[in-house]
């Protein structure tokens, strides 16, 4: 009682504002303050007032952390070894047969290692798999409402109270398990009670079907985290993160979860909720496995840190990565969700419409219904300790240059929105996101990964006989290309033999391992954003279809020199056709060896009716048509 008396006592003066001090200890107190002081939600702002309200009663403030929520289950599991152990586990577990993990397990083991999964310690164990697939508890009682399972394929390694070492695919030991239980498990079954579909659009629904048809589960020693060589200063386990977040000093965390780029709407809301229940923001996105056509993790955490640094009062955001692998489970994700944030210390979280959607299913419906999430986190909040804080839809009133929330928006208020569809034109077409959309910051490291076309890279692959005309059609291009701005790279078959494939001859062999080479090469010239021309002999087709595929088939463009023989025999600038003729070169493309047309060449030409010019502007025309080369500049000549 008299604990929260003090609490309100000292709220009370601290709703005084500043400037007054309308302190007077009430009779009998002494030295309460400091231990209210540890329970009260402060601000790191409120700090030099508080310390100015308790002077006079003669306290002292010595420590001013915040307790946070205590993780689910009371405690944090750490399932890693004490590190005198390390050296003798590691060679004991040297000896044991393997196991291989998936990525998604691999995911799994860190986060089960760290607590981010407390209470559960291990892969679940029949019982508990059971009753989490048709209730959403644990064999104990507690929520957990995904099956965290670690399926395998019989293998005479998997053998009760034996122990076997977890690797990860680069053959690194994680872990060692001792194999307690061996279950059957079953795919129908818990895609409907789980996922509520079988439909293989759902995403793991159908990486169900590659899983092994056996669960093991047991006691789990782990040797080293997965090692994680990019951004580490923001890789946070949930005792790191707890740590962060009690420094800050707020009682109330709000955690926001998320895989996409943070937009506008996003930063606001994020800055209403934390004001709303006078708490700080763990912004917390999934960087383990989510689903494919998602941003890459390296962007978007750019973004984030861009946007924490300089949008966010560094006193009320954390900013840590989750390497979380998605389930895609709708409303039973979401409490997931809630329950994994609580262990990193945070008592609400935001939940918006669709929240972790796998999209649609094979009939063009959603899923889930668009609100079934926040329901069912709702119903469990309580027992959760999480509080739910809905994701309003927010809109932007260009005229008052302001978010609001779009139910409050009056019927003929001119409003803003820029669908997930325009962001990807916006980026695809080059322009810059706009302000009000996207702080500039985020729209520019968008803009870098996502360059407009005429930025990306295009593999430029001419083939036909020797002689036909391509190193003179691609020497012109080259110019051209310069000429409107492109990075470009030439590699003739002619060149490319006297250095990278240097004493190769022109057996199919030697002449394929030439075209790979040069595929290669181009391959990665293209990763980068250049142009890659390339024109060697390549008469082999699969050859060609190989190289279209190294380099990804929508950035190459085959162009099919078209000169009959007779007229390439007749030019004979180099002097070998009369050479071969004569037998002096063996296995001449033409005359002794096969030339395979192309099929369906993006560009055929012909150099009898077409000088070089006028091909190899033939050709920067096609690549204005595709948007690869800037329309404007290309045709300001
Ligand atoms: P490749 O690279 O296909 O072996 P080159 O470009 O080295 O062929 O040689 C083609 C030869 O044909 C050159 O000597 C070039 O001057 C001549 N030639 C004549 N007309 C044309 C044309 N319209 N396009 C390209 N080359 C032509
Ligand atoms: P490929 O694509 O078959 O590996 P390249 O374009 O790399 O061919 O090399 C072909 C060039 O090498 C020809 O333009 C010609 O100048 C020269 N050459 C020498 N011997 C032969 C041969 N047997 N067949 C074709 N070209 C040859």
């Amino acid at each position: 009682m008299r604990l929260l008396a003090a609490l309100e006592f000292l709220r009370h003066s601290l709703r005084a504002g500043a400037g007054e001090v309308p302190v007077s200890k009430p009779a009998g107190w002494k030295n309460i303050g400091l231990v209210a002081f540890d329970l009260l939600p402060l601000a790191r702002d409120y700090r030099p007032f508080v310390l100015a309200s308790i002077q006079p009663l003669g306290l002292e403030a010595v420590k001013m952390t915040v307790p946070l929520i205590a993780p689910y289950g009371g405690s944090l599991v750490d399932l890693r070894i004490p590190i005198e152990r390390f050296e003798d586990l590691k060679a004991h577990a040297g000896n044991l047969p393997s196991l291989l993990l998936s990525e998604r397990s691999v995911c799994d083991l860190e986060l089960l290692a760290t607590g981010a999964f407390s209470p559960l310690d291990r892969f679940m164990g029949k019982e508990d798999y059971r009753r989490v697939r048709d209730e959403m508890r644990l064999a104990r009682g507690c929520l957990f409402p995904v099956p965290l399972t670690l399926p395998v394929d019989p293998a005479p390694a998997i053998k009760l109270d034996r122990q076997v070492a977890l690797r990860n695919a680069k053959g690194e030991i994680l872990a060692v398990m001792t194999v307690q239980e061996i279950y059957e498990w079953d795919l129908a079954e818990e895609a409907l009670r789980v996922f509520g579909t079988q439909d293989l659009r759902h995403p793991l629904v159908a990486e169900m079907h590659g899983w092994g048809r056996l669960n093991v589960s047991g006691y789990l020693q782990v040797l080293q985290l997965p090692r994680h060589h990019d951004f580490q200063e923001l890789r946070l386990t949930p005792i790191q993160a707890r740590v962060r977040l009690e420094e800050l000093g707020w009682q109330n965390v709000v955690a926001f979860q998320t895989r996409n780029p943070l937009h506008r709407a996003h930063e606001e809301l994020t800055k209403q909720a934390i004001e709303s229940v006078a708490g700080a923001l763990l912004l917390h996105p999934v960087v383990g496995m989510t689903k494919l056509g998602d941003v890459d993790h390296y962007t978007r955490v750019r973004t984030y840190k861009a946007l924490a640094e300089r949008y966010y009062n560094s006193g009320r955001i954390l900013l840590a990565l989750l390497p979380l692998a998605m389930r895609f489970a709708g409303p039973r994700e979401a409490v997931w969700h809630a329950l994994i944030r609580r262990n990193y210390g945070a008592n609400h979280l935001i939940v918006g419409r669709d929240h972790a959607s796998p999209g649609l299913n094979s009939n063009g419906r959603p899923f889930y219904g668009p609100l079934d999430a926040q329901r069912l986190v709702e119903t469990h909040s309580e027992e959760l300790g999480v509080a739910v804080l809905p994701f309003r839809e927010l809109v932007y009133l260009p005229g008052e240059e302001r978010y609001v929330e779009a139910s409050s928006v009056p019927p003929q208020a001119q409003t803003a929105s820029i669908s997930g569809t325009r962001v990807r034109e916006y980026l695809n077409e080059g322009k810059s996101l706009p302000v009000w959309f996207t702080r500039p910051e985020v729209a520019e490291i968008l803009a870098e990964t996502h360059p407009p076309r005429h930025r990306q890279g295009v593999c430029l692959w001419f083939t036909g006989l020797s002689g036909a005309g391509k190193s003179t059609t691609a020497e012109v291009l080259t110019i051209l290309l310069l000429e409107h701005g492109r990075q470009v790279t030439l590699l003739d078959g002619d060149v490319v033999r006297t250095h990278l494939s240097k004493g190769l001859g022109f057996s199919r062999d030697d002449r394929d391992t030439n075209i790979r080479r040069i595929g290669f090469v181009a391959a990665e010239i293209v990763r980068h954003g250049g142009i890659a021309i390339c024109a060697a002999v390549s008469p082999y087709r699969a050859t060609r279809n190989d190289v279209r595929n190294m380099v990804g088939t929508d950035r190459f463009v085959e162009i099919f020199v078209d000169t009959p023989l007779e007229v390439c025999e007749e030019r004979d600038a180099k002097g070998m056709y009369a050479k071969a003729r004569r037998g002096e070169i063996k296995e001449f493309t033409g005359v002794s060896d096969p030339y395979e047309t192309p099929l369906n060449p993006e560009i055929t030409f012909d150099t009898i009716r077409h000088t070089p010019q006028e091909n190899a502007h033939f050709i920067l025309d096609y690549l204005v048509e595709k948007g690869l080369v800037k329309r404007s500049e290309a045709h300001l000549d």
